[in-house]
This record gives C-alpha cells, sequence and structure tokens, in this order.
C-alpha cells in the first residue's frame, strides 16, 4: 500500500511534446472536500483506501495541490459531433495531471474533469459540476461492476465554488482513471491538419503503449486498427445486453482502447424501450438505445478514414467488415447466457427478439425481468413474471419456447440454474432515478446516499442486506427524467 505522496510517475503522453498537448495548471476549487471515492479504483495505484480521508487527498484532487512529478496538460483533439465535423476540440475542463504507475507495472492516466480554463475551452468555463461528477463516477464503476470496459473513478471532490448553468450550481471535479485518454478524435486532428509527422507519432505511440503485441504482425497499424473494431464490437454488445445508453456517441467521447468513455447524459434503460434517448438535446435520435450498434461502426470508419495514411482503403474496409458479425456474435452469447442458456441453437435470436419486442409493448422493467428469471425454474419463473405483460397470448407464446429450450439446453438443478443466471443479470444497476436522489441528498451536504449506492453498484449480481430500495423499478416520477447536457 502506498501513500500520496508515494505514487510513481511515468509522463509519457506529455513527452510527445508541445504539438499534441499545452501545459495547464489545475484552477483550485473552494472548500475542497471528499464526496466519494472508490476503494477499487484506489487500489489500481496501490494506494490505501484510507488516504481518501485525508485533506491533502482532497486538496490533491480539487486542484490545490501537485506531486512534483504530475506535468498537468490539456490534450488538443477534434472529432464528429452528431455527425459533422468540429475541427478542433480538446480537453476544455479537464487535464491529464500525469500517467502514473503501479506495483503491476500498469500505467493510468490521472484525469482531473473540471480543472478550469484550458486553451480548449472555447465558450465553456471550464468547470463540472457536482451532479455531473458524481453521475460519472457513479456509471464509471457501475459499468465497471457489470464487466462492461469502461474508464474509472477515483473520486468526486465537491466545493464551494459557484458554477452557474441553468441555475448556480457547485463546481465539482472527478479524478478519471483509464490506461490512455487517447480518443478518436486525437487521429481526426491531425489528419484533417494535415500533420502527417504528428499524426506518425501518435499512431507510434498508440502502438507501442496500447497495443504492443500488434507489433508482431506483418501489418502492425492494420492489426492494430482491427483490434480497434473487435472492442467496439464487444463493448458496444454489452451496452445493449445490460440497457447501458451511452448518449454522445461523437468521435471525441470514443476512447482508442474501446472502453466506455467521456459520460454525459447516459441512462441505464429501467423499462424495455429498443427507441429510448437519453440525450434530450438528441432531436433525431442519432444516439437512441438502438442506434448505437450502427453509429459504433460509423464512428470507428471516421476513425478508419484518419488512419486512410497508414493502411490501405480496401483493408480498412474489410477490418470494419469484422464489426457487425463480431457485435451480433458477442451479443446473442450474452443474452444466450442472461436467459441461462449454455449452448447455442439457431432461433436464440428470434427468441431474444420476440422477447424484446414483447417486453418494449408492455414496459417491462429490462433489468429486474432477468434477475426474476433466475429466481426459479424456467416454467414457475415465467408463470411468476406473467403477470407484467399485456400481450398475455404473445408472452404465453414466448415462454412455450423458452421452457421447451431450456428443456432442450441441459439437466441442472434450479440452485445451478439460479447460480449461474445470477452471476449474469445483475440486482442493482445504476437508474436515473437512483442517481437523482443520490444527487439531490449530495447537493445538500449529505454524501451518505451517494457513497451507499455506489457500494450497491460495485457488486451489481450479489444480493446484499439493507440495499433492497435499490433493486426496485422507479417510482413514477422517476422514469422519464430529463438529464440536462449543460454538465
Ligand atoms: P463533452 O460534450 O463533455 O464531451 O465536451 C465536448 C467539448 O466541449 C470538449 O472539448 C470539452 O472539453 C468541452 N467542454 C464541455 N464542457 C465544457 C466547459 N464547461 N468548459 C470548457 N469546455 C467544455
Ligand atoms: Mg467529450
Amino acid at each position: 500500500m502506498k501513500a500520496l505522496d508515494e505514487l510513481t510517475f511515468d509522463n509519457r503522453f506529455a513527452r510527445l511534446g508541445d504539438a499534441f498537448s499545452t501545459h495547464v495548471l489545475p484552477d483550485p476549487l473552494d472548500a475542497p472536500r471528499l464526496v466519494v471515492a472508490s476503494n477499487a479504483a484506489m487500489a489500481l495505484l496501490d494506494l490505501d483506501p484510507a488516504v481518501a480521508e485525508t485533506p491533502v487527498f482532497a486538496e490533491l484532487f480539487g486542484g490545490h495541490k501537485l506531486w512534483a512529478e504530475a506535468e498537468p496538460r490539456a490534450m488538443v483533439y477534434s472529432g464528429h459531433q452528431f455527425g459533422g465535423y468540429t475541427p478542433q476540440l480538446g480537453d476544455g475542463r479537464g487535464l491529464l495531471l500525469g500517467e502514473v504507475y503501479n506495483q503491476a507495472g500498469e500505467h493510468w492516466d490521472l484525469h482531473l474533469k473540471g480543472a478550469g480554463m484550458t486553451p480548449y475551452s472555447r465558450m465553456g468555463d471550464g468547470r463540472a459540476v457536482l451532479r455531473s461528477s458524481i453521475r460519472e463516477f457513479l456509471a464509471s464503476e457501475a459499468l465497471h461492476a457489470l464487466g462492461i470496459p469502461s474508464s474509472r473513478a477515483l473520486c468526486v471532490i465537491g466545493s464551494d465554488t459557484p458554477v452557474w448553468r441553468e441555475k448556480q450550481e457547485r463546481g465539482a471535479m472527478v479524478l478519471r482513471l483509464a490506461h490512455s485518454h487517447i480518443r478518436f478524435g486525437h487521429f481526426e486532428y491531425f489528419y484533417y491538419t494535415k500533420k502527417p509527422e504528428q499524426q506518425a507519432e501518435l499512431a507510434e505511440h498508440v502502438l507501442n503503449l496500447h497495443y504492443p503485441e500488434c507489433r508482431e504482425q506483418p501489418e502492425p497499424y492494420l492489426a492494430m486498427f482491427r483490434e480497434i473494431v473487435e472492442r467496439n464490437a464487444e463493448m458496444i454488445a454489452k451496452w445493449q445486453a445490460y440497457g447501458f445508453c451511452h448518449g454522445v456517441m461523437n468521435t471525441d467521447n470514443m476512447s482508442i482502447l474501446g472502453i466506455t468513455f467521456d459520460f454525459g447524459p447516459f441512462a441505464f434503460l429501467d423499462d424495455f424501450d429498443a427507441h429510448f434517448i437519453c440525450n434530450h438535446s438528441d432531436h433525431e435520435g442519432r444516439y437512441s438505445f438502438s442506434n448505437q450498434v450502427p453509429i459504433g461502426q460509423w464512428n470507428l470508419s471516421a476513425l478508419a478514414q484518419a488512419l486512410t495514411p497508414f493502411i490501405s482503403v480496401d483493408a480498412l474496409k474489410e477490418a470494419l467488415g469484422l464489426y457487425l458479425p463480431l457485435y451480433q456474435a458477442h451479443y446473442l452469447d450474452l443474452m444466450r447466457r442472461r436467459l441461462g442458456l449454455t449452448t447455442a441453437e439457431d432461433d436464440d435470436q428470434p427468441l431474444v427478439e420476440r422477447l424484446l419486442k414483447l417486453m418494449q409493448n408492455s414496459g417491462v422493467d429490462y433489468t429486474l425481468f432477468f434477475r426474476r428469471l433466475g429466481d426459479e425454474s424456467a416454467a414457475l419463473a415465467v408463470a411468476r413474471l406473467r403477470d407484467d405483460f399485456v400481450d398475455l397470448a404473445g408472452f404465453d407464446a414466448w415462454a412455450d419456447q423458452y421452457k421447451a429450450r431450456v428443456a432442450r439446453d441441459g439437466d441442472y438443478s434450479e440452485a445451478q440454474r439460479r447460480e449461474r443466471m445470477h452471476a449474469v443479470n445483475p440486482l442493482y444497476i445504476l437508474r436515473n432515478y437512483l442517481a437523482q436522489n443520490a444527487i439531490a441528498a449530495a447537493e445538500s451536504g449529505d454524501y451518505s446516499e451517494v457513497r451507499r449506492l455506489h457500494e450497491a453498484l460495485s457488486k451489481p449480481f450479489e444480493e446484499q442486506p439493507g440495499m433492497e430500495q435499490y433493486a426496485q423499478r422507479p417510482p413514477d416520477w422517476g422514469k422519464h427524467l430529463e438529464i440536462s447536457c449543460s454538465s
């Protein structure tokens, strides 16, 4: 276990120089205080969880202090936002404080979001509010606990610093961890600004640091792009299988590592709704729940375009062609497991599709349905769940097919079925209304609710005593909350 001053830095991105990022110091928050910290994320840095409670922790992650070896940098990138190209973006309110490596030799970027103005702030104030910082913190750690690749969050620091959004709010900072903060938009920036040398440097950096195994391949850059395609297919399959809606899948928010990144007005589905739009400024539903699948491919095509100096167009097209079949395979595999199936049959895809259609028409809770399906034998579970459906005849027909399919799948006990299904079907997910309750308490100075919710979400598959309130359907007021984009 390390103390805070024992972190070891190796700032590899900063060494790329001023064409890639600008030195900026964090702008400290007034009266910084710990809102919540993740012990699991602390462990990634070998930090003793107790240090989170010390005043110096809030000072470091509230922008008052820096390690001598930290080299805070604002990164430059660009990206396609809602389909249109924005030639220059960058860390407008976040800073890469430095890269730390742990005892296992893993490097982690320390990225402080809400750290003040930078050359890339455009019209913004460089700040993040408490509400959005809590949401990012909870989502990062919840996704990770669900087994969905994501950036991580070490802590949220609250403050007295006033920040103006639709109303006056308080500034906060969230310390984000990831092996890299390089986005698709980094490659687009150097491609569209016609800086081939820097672009080559960036590509070498990503290849050497993050895809070293691709070096062994005859065409290392192509191998790397293929791997990025594969990781995106798998990540988005997991989003779809667990009902996660990212909300702002612009290419500047897509990580080069294939992890969930840069949270905006995201949501987990309550009732199943393929057309759900979580971002209320997304009027056309470009980033609706079901559109995430084709948008994943669109974003990869945008990256492919930026990689044309390194890889032939034919090879890029071929690699892009891997996305959909891989997505479908991962998705179906996960959905089979969610249904408790251990074997594969040709008709499993329509079995899943028919179920989702029924759930959509009846507004069935997406998470609780699968959890309850695993509570008991298939026959007993479907008999109990039947009441949630409006189209009873439709559900009965599906249930008959499902029971027959389960019978063909294998001969296992109810206990085995429950154990297997509960290990993939969470009881606790980050419902918008739960986040909202925790935020309301935190805004009035009570952080206990955020901490408890974080605790429940860190073991989503395990029933935890005293956490029953997090395993309920939302009340009516909590179903269609509008989450502001002004974060
Ligand atoms: P986002 O929608 O949060 O991914 O941000 C898109 C771009 O706007 C990025 O370049 C951000 O750094 C920048 N940005 C967002 N909010 C602010 C803010 N409050 N101040 C400065 N820049 C911001
Ligand atoms: Mg962003």
